[in-house]
């Protein structure tokens, strides 16, 4: 700080209240001190870590009691001035206290820390042309070093060493050498296995915008031209080529010298997924929730000094630090993932069309199915709509035929998992050579353990849910807290033998095994997909042709595209159907347009065949007929009727506590107190109630939801919340949720 020396700082803590904390900042730490740095200060009779946040001359009210700062963590701060409006808007906007937003925002980045492995990486230091002239000089003399150049020249832009190394059949010595006589750079970085990075990348020539991609093209174009903040809301169909829109956007953006952003659900985020940017972008760097510390630090500092294009990541990857932010693209961008489950409970799109209005950036919003908020924000006016109403090369959107399965009981009255109208259609793809995906709508689908005679079900002892069985393992798991037990073989109530059955896919798959003896199946749910890496083999496998049957819950919808798959089964339409949230149907009709969008992705075409217990749901007979228009103005007409969003701003209190009455008591207490302050306004507060998930990990759960016209009353009403734990209960506020679980 070149400035006057500050002799006060406002710290941002971890706890759950709306202000700054201020402390003088002692002679010896003036230096030391800067907005963005993590301070050691004491409070009350303990000491914690905060993040200074601003400067002032003046101590405030408390001039008499005011303390000194202990220490500075940060010998470099992260946090810079627009990361700091960034955190304090999301504070204020997800109820969530600075210091917890900045915890969360900024959280192993920042620590210092040992980095145990290094990495090399290699970079060509002179044109393709140059080295490949050098390879064919040096050809005789050293054929390593010609091999090493070759294999350089075809590199797509930086490549781990040892990489480099085993394609050109060579050690670190010729490295070295050539580093020496200037044809390539070395840089170390810390090393964490990392196979996105690793995958190999096909350089293609980019196919020629269809004339529909050209127009959303020319939009975006113009919207750059002005320089100014825009968000567009980018429709279009499974297969209409989404993708090729963000990489010729994203090297527009790239050319005038700014960087971009991609934002992708978390399954989405595979090797394969990083590989269509990798392909078209020499620096491309990628974040995501589970990498190491020392990997994120790595990524982290290299965006942060400007050495990436493009940064492909999760929802987290919002707040990459890329120094000019000229194009934000959300793909997918109704996914639910992009909701952080805990505080601050931030929603990485909406986030990132804040960060991009500060910045003066572009948005590109992409979906098949877009969420009803962003759609009313494009009818509104607010957004630009782009659409992509057809696949590419005229493909047509696979014919969806809706199945019975009332229609198809067995002789003692229970429905098959395959109906018949599937195992032939089946039969008759495999016959044909042609490959068959099979879906299972995870949510709700029948896994547990239960006794058919006395109505027994395992449930968890410290949630209110019922165990998951996991027949590799013969465990039964609870999927809120860590609970697991050995399952019981007989009915621990009347003895019932044998009430073990596999998950859900698990039994479908020991069905298709018994029916198709002669093709190979693979199964992938999060069950099969612990071990890293086991996703990319089994797609790979698919992909080859060695399994013929792919088998899996949700995970397998994103992204896939594989020309000799043309039959999709769904097993069951129908379990989201009832999930006690307003945006069930939106989940089920979003599921199955994914769904069909997996086949007829090749020139022999495709079908779906969707079984359910209610054909005449209107969102399964709008998936199927691929008819987005007519499902959102139903569900709009709906949520209009009711009062919920895009029509009205919601949050959501949630009470917890381990005495169930105090849990209680609270949050009536809370939403009378509520409802008597917002009397005279339009803020109308629902509840209170139990949450349909009344216990997890011994806490009760009590919830209640405020509906607002408006995000300005949401927050006034917000405002007279108290936050604070008290006799036992916590209260965690969840603005615009997703989930009402
Ligand atoms: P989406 O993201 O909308 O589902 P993709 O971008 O994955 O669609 O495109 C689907 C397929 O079409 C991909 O294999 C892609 O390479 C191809 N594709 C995209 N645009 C074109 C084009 N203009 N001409 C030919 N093929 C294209
Ligand atoms: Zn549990």
């Amino acid at each position: 700080m070149a400035d006057a020396p500050h002799l006060y700082a406002a710290v941002a803590l971890n706890v759950p209240l709306d202000k700054l904390f201020h402390y003088r900042v002692p002679e010896t730490l003036r230096e030391a001190v800067t907005v963005g740095a993590r301070v050691r200060v004491p409070f009350g009779r303990r000491e914690m870590t905060g993040t200074c946040v601003k400067f002032s001359d003046d101590p405030g009210v408390h001039s008499a009691r005011v303390r000194d700062i202990i220490g500075v963590l940060d010998k470099r701060a992260f946090l810079d001035e627009r990361m700091r409006d960034l955190t304090e808007w999301m504070a204020r906007y997800y109820c969530c206290s600075w210091g917890k937003t900045l915890d969360a925002v900024l959280p192993s980045v920042i620590k210092t820390g040992a980095v145990a492995r290094t990495i090399q990486w290699v970079s060509a230091a002179r044109p393709a042309d140059e080295l490949l002239a050098r390879a064919a000089q040096v050809e005789k003399r050293s054929p390593r070093q010609a091999r090493t150049l070759r294999a350089l020249a075809a590199a797509p832009g930086e490549i781990a060493a040892g990489k480099l190394a085993a394609i050109a059949g060579t050690d670190a010595s010729v490295l070295s050498k050539l580093r020496e006589a200037g044809f390539l750079t070395l840089r170390k970085e810390a090393a964490a296995h990392d196979p996105i990075l690793e995958f190999p990348v096909e350089r293609a020539e980019p196919p020629t915008p269809t004339p529909e991609q050209q127009a959303a093209l020319d939009r975006i174009q113009a919207a750059f031209a002005s320089g100014r903040f825009h968000v567009a809301l980018l429709h279009g169909v499974t297969g209409s080529g989404k993708t090729e829109v963000y990489l010729r956007a994203l090297r527009l953006c790239v050319e005038s010298g700014r960087q971009g952003i991609v934002l992708v659900p978390e399954i989405a985020l595979t090797p394969q997924t990083v590989a269509r940017f990798r392909a078209r972008f020499d620096r491309v760097r990628v974040l995501h929730g589970d990498m190491t510390d020392s990997r994120r630090r790595a990524e982290w500092t290299a965006i942060h000094e400007g050495l990436a294009d493009v940064v492909v990541g999760t929802r987290s990857a919002v707040f990459a630090p890329v120094p000019r932010l000229g194009l934000l693209v959300v793909d997918e961008e109704h996914d639910p993932s992009f909701k952080q489950p805990k505080a601050p409970r931030f929603h990485g799109r909406d986030v990132g069309i804040w960060r991009a209005r500060q910045e003066n950036a572009l948005v590109i919003l992409g979906s098949a199915t877009p969420s009803l908020e962003s759609l009313h924000n494009a009818r509104s006016g607010k957004y630009e709509l782009l659409t992509l109403p057809r696949r590419v090369e005229g493909r047509p959107l696979p014919p969806v035929e809706i199945l019975d399965l009332k229609s198809d009981l067995s002789k003692r009255g229970l429905p098959p998992l395959l109906s018949r109208r599937l195992r032939l259609a089946m039969e008759t793809a495999l016959g044909k050579g042609e490959q068959v995906i099979l879906f299972l709508n995870r949510r709700g689908f029948n896994t547990y353990i239960s006794c058919p005679r006395c109505g027994f079900v395992l449930r968890c002892e410290r949630c209110d849910v019922s165990l998951i069985f996991h027949s590799d393992a013969r465990i039964a798991r609870c999927h809120y807290c860590a609970y697991k037990t050995v399952a019981p073989e007989n009915c621990p109530v009347c003895a019932l033998p044998n009430i073990r059955r596999g998950s859900g896919t698990q039994r479908v798959e020991e069905i298709v095994k018994s029916l198709f003896p002669g093709a190979a199946v693979a199964r992938m749910d999060t069950d099969s997909m612990q071990a890293r890496g086991s996703h990319e083999k089994v797609l790979e496998e698919f992909r080859a042709g060695k399994t013929r049957i792919l088998l899996g819950t949700q995970m397998v919808v994103k992204g896939l595209d594989f020309p000799n798959v043309t039959l999709v089964g769904v097993i069951n339409a129908d379990t989201s159907i009832h999930m006690p949230d307003f945006r069930a149907s939106e989940r089920t009709f979003q599921f199955l347009a994914q769904v069909a969008g997996r086949t007829g992705r090749g020139p022999k075409g495709g079908r779906v065949i969707v079984q359910t217990f209610e054909p005449d749901q209107p969102c399964i007979r709008d998936a199927a007929k691929h008819d987005f228009d007519a499902f959102a103005r139903r569900e709009l007409e709906e949520r209009k009727r009711y009062g919920y969003p895009p029509f009205t701003r919601l949050a959501r209190l949630i009470f917890r506590g381990r005495d169930v009455g105090k849990t209680q008591r609270r949050c009536t207490e809370a939403v009378a107190t509520l409802r008597a302050r917002v009397q005279a306004t339009s803020v109308k507060v629902v509840g209170p109630a139990e949450a349909p998930i009344r216990r997890i990990n011994n806490l009760f759960r009590w919830h209640a939801l405020i509906k607002a016209p408006d995000p300005e009353s949401l927050r006034e009403a917000l405002r007279g919340v108290d936050r604070r734990r008290a006799e036992g209960v916590e209260l965690t506020v969840d603005v615009d949720p997703v989930s009402l679980l």
